[in-house]
């Protein structure tokens, strides 16, 4: 029993769930997964981990 068969997935950075909650894309997760498995922001709804600092909707 020293094989860890359960692999945690790396957790996405905190999506906007005010922005997912009306995607299709996502339904309403803020996330995707991609085919290999992975969890990331859905571009559809969310601004984006890298450039979301740049537009801030209501500071
Ligand atoms: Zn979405």
């Amino acid at each position: 029993m020293a094989h860890g068969a359960h692999r945690t997935p790396l957790l996405p950075p905190r999506p906007d769930l005010a922005l997912a909650r009306d995607c299709e894309q996502c339904l309403g997760w803020g996330t995707v997964v991609t085919r290999d498995g992975h969890h990331e922001l859905c571009h559809t709804c969310q601004p984006g981990p890298a450039e979301g600092a740049a537009r801030t909707p209501c500071s």
